[in-house]
């Protein structure tokens, strides 16, 4: 790392890269998994030294992250777990971090139709792309290579933030050695429900929310919140 690289991003940068997004010297942290045992009984997944932001209020434990926005180069491909935990959690604008938009339809929100079981979303659907404001919908488009492929933009009566996106782990016993034991991933990332009791197996890199009561915003008022333009 020289200081150059290091050097602040422009206030300009700053103010249209999304708020989720991670900046390039802000890597994950390879913390080492530990078995976590209560009363002695195999529990879940933890740290060897967890600190209190290390698990959510559901006490799921979540990927570790550097906390650098600005530093370096803004990595468009990779949401911070931590900010993307704030976004989602209390329901914030993906860019800014500031309220999203809502009328009488519902909250603002940018689906990717890569994850739609059709391009038309049903009435329910889930995502872990978190609300947005009308002055950034343009912004999150343009700097999203997913949004990019293809979106649709809808309001969303009643958003459920109902668990983690996430690495799954299995517990294995060491046979041959007592007392040892393997922590495996089991398959690919996936969304666990905080409701399933894997989620204590689950390391979390994303909230996910369900989305009820879904309205697609067309015609007119598509153009028009896509003609606004942030003043940043
Ligand atoms: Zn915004």
């Amino acid at each position: 790392m020289t200081p150059t690289l290091l050097a602040p991003a422009s206030q300009a940068l700053l103010a249209r890269t999304p708020y989720i997004t991670a900046w390039e010297y802000e890597t994950p942290v390879q913390a080492p998994l530990v078995l976590a045992r209560v009363w002695g009984v195999p529990w879940g997944i933890g740290f060897g030294k967890e600190s209190l932001y290390d698990r959510d209020i559901n006490r799921v434990l979540w990927s570790a992250c550097g906390i650098m926005p600005g530093r370096g180069r803004p990595d468009y491909r990779r949401i911070h777990p931590q900010r993307q935990r704030r976004c989602m959690g209390s329901l914030l604008c993906q860019v800014c971090a500031g309220r999203a938009d809502e009328t009488e339809q519902g909250l603002l929100w940018l689906l990717d139709t890569e994850g739609l079981a059709s391009p038309v979303p049903a009435e329910e659907e889930r995502t872990t792309h978190p609300p947005v404001c009308r002055r950034h919908v343009g912004v999150a488009i343009g700097l999203c290579p997913t949004l990019r492929r293809g979106h649709v933009l809808v309001r969303v009566k009643e958003p459920v933030v109902a668990g983690v996106h996430g690495q799954v782990y299995r517990y294995y016993a060491d046979l041959l050695r007592a007392g040892r034991h393997f922590l495996v991933p089991d398959g690919e990332k996936q969304y666990v429900n905080y409701t399933d009791p894997r989620a204590r197996w689950t390391l979390a890199g994303q909230l996910f929310a369900e989305l009820h009561g879904i309205s697609p915003v067309i015609g007119d008022e598509y153009d028009a919140i896509l003609r606004e333009v942030s003043p940043a």
